[in-house]
């Protein structure tokens, strides 16, 4: 029951209304037998500064910041962690006693799914496909992990050369277009292939990335961010192929639990978490 006692969470976005945080943290606020409420608050762009004074005035203990303000609210923190600086971009703040603190959980969500299924990627050759928005916590992601070698393939390489330029000092990341031929040789060594475009995504289910799977190593493990539908296209083709898979449901859900230990102190439960997070896809 929500009482005077209890601590506020939420995520701000504009728009909101089709968040599954709320359904995700309540969840998980509910199996810890937590004090905590956790809701949605549509924020305008032009109100984000208001916004966050808000977080601080109303003493909420900690907010989710999702699409547009990811990068935006950074200049009104008082504090920006490590990572979230080298990504340039916020998705958890913490309140600690009125001393705003930006993270980005989205790394560790991304990192931890993957190593929960056996797949270690120190040293591993990778091939990312797209590099828009998700695609900069995925490649801090794998450089903190010591992967050998990455790849980008995308339809339009000069618009990406400046985000593989922007992580040269760390890792040196070569940027194909998808047509050459080169790319046909990246698959044949690529160890990991991870999609973060949204071709697959629901509504346009049938549609996915370019991927030959004669020339893609067999042994190769298929890593798709998307989690609408819980199988994309190009998870069933790797599935028929043999190829290990895996979706973007355990990201989704590794990103929220890595926030709710910063709120709370508590490790939740990731497991409730993402059949919270099943069950509200569904509906
Ligand atoms: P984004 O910023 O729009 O970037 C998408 C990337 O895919 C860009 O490189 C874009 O290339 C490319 N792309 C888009 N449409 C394309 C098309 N028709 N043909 C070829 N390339 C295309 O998107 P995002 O925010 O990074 O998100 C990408 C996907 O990841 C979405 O499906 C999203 O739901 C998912 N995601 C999942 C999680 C999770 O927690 N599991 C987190 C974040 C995102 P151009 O620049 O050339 O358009």
């Amino acid at each position: 029951m929500i009482t005077g006692k209890t601590k506020n969470l939420g995520v701000i976005g504009w728009p909101i209304a089709h968040s599954f945080s709320p359904n995700m943290h309540n969840a998980a606020i509910a199996e810890a037998g937590l004090d905590y409420t956790y809701m949605a608050m549509p924020v305008k762009p032009e109100d984000l500064k208001e916004a966050v004074a808000g977080v601080r005035a109303l003493g909420f203990k900690g907010i989710n910041v999702t699409i547009p303000h990811k990068q935006a609210i950074m200049e009104f923190l008082d504090e920006i962690h490590d990572d979230a600086r080298i990504i340039g971009a916020v998705n958890t703040v913490v309140n600690e006693d009125g001393r705003l603190i930006g993270y980005n959980t989205d790394i560790d969500g991304f990192i931890n799914a993957l190593k929960a299924t056996g797949f270690d990627c120190k040293d591993k050759k990778v091939v990312m496909l797209g590099a828009g928005g998700a695609a900069r916590a995925v490649i801090w992601g794998f450089i903190k992990e010591g992967i050998s070698r990455l790849t980008i393939a995308v339809r339009n390489v000069p618009k990406v050369l400046p985000l593989a330029e922007s992580f040269s000092s760390y890792l040196d990341i070569k940027v194909i277009n998808w047509i050459d031929k080169e790319y046909s040789d990246a698959l044949r060594e690529c160890e990991l292939l991870v999609n973060t475009t949204p071709l697959g995504m629901y509504p346009k289910i049938e549609a996915m990335p370019p991927v030959d799977f004669d020339a893609l190593n067999p042994s190769a493990f298929v890593y798709d961010i998307i989690y609408t539908p819980a199988e994309t296209m190009l998870l069933r083709k790797a599935r028929e192929n043999g190829l290990r898979t895996l979706n973007g449901e355990g990201m989704l859900a590794g990103q929220g639990a890595v926030a709710f230990k910063h709120w709370t102190g508590v490790e939740p439960d990731i497991n409730v978490m993402a059949e919270a997070l099943r069950k509200a896809l569904k509906s």
